[in-house]
This record gives C-alpha cells, sequence and structure tokens, in this order.
C-alpha cells in the first residue's frame, strides 16, 4: 500500500495523514505502552517520518520514556504516535486510529519479554524479546 492513509483521534479534533506504504506494524506488549494507552497490547505502524502530516489540530505530547515522545489527542485522550530518538528518521502510528484499520496487517510482535501471559493474538507471527531496530 502506498496511497494517502487518513487516520485521526475518536472526538475528530486531531487528524493525520501518512503516504507512506504500511507495512512495518507490529503489536507491542511492552508496560509502558500499557500505562499509556490503557491498552492490552499496542499495535504499531513504523513509517518515515516525513511521511506523515498533522491535517487538522496539533497531538498533545507525553515523555514517556528518555528516548520516547509520544502524540495524543489533548481532549479525548487518544494515542495517535510515538517518536523515539533510536530510529529517529521514523514515526510509529497508531493503526487503531487509521480509517483503513483493517487492511492493515501485523507481521511482528516486540518486546514480549513483557506480554501477558493469558494474550493469545496472532500466534504465527515472529516475536522479538526486546525489539529489533
Ligand atoms: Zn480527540
Ligand atoms: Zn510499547
Amino acid at each position: 500500500m502506498s496511497a494517502t492513509h487518513a487516520g485521526g483521534c475518536h472526538c475528530g479534533q486531531v487528524r493525520y495523514e501518512c503516504d507512506a506504504g504500511l507495512e512495518d506494524v507490529a503489536h507491542c506488549h511492552c508496560s509502558i505502552c500499557r500505562r499509556t494507552t490503557g491498552g492490552i497490547v499496542t499495535t504499531w505502524v513504523t513509517v518515515p517520518l516525513g511521511s506523515v502530516r498533522w491535517t487538522l489540530g496539533r497531538p498533545a505530547e507525553y515523555r514517556s520514556s528518555a528516548s520516547c515522545v509520544r502524540y495524543f489527542c489533548a481532549h479525548c485522550g487518544a494515542h495517535l504516535a510515538l517518536f523515539t530518538d533510536l530510529a529517529p528518521d521514523t514515526l510509529d502510528l497508531t493503526i487503531a486510529t487509521l480509517d483503513d484499520v483493517a487492511e492493515v496487517a501485523p507481521n511482528r510482535h516486540i518486546w514480549v519479554n513483557s506480554r501477558l501471559p493469558w494474550i493469545h493474538l496472532d500466534e504465527q507471527l515472529p516475536e522479538e524479546w526486546e525489539e529489533t531496530l
């Protein structure tokens, strides 16, 4: 997929577009994603930083660790994106906020060292103990 993909938060105050292919899609099991999103797993698509633009509103920022900044809607709280200094040419988008989320297929698990023991999801996909960048 290389068409323009749009997405946004629940309340509609923050919208974005991405021109990149949505091919690197990972279920993240880390405890920081759990605490910041409230979900048991967070699924991210990694895209080139320059392929994403905020088309409506601007997200709030939260530095969740020394290397990561998370972007969310300050009104409805939806988690939209993550930037890490460890991969400064990329941005991660939450696939759940994409308008065409059903067309984006995850292809790996990351940070399975923090995986909850009762999660059974896409068991056939490769697993990374932390994350291989
Ligand atoms: Zn919102
Ligand atoms: Zn995570």
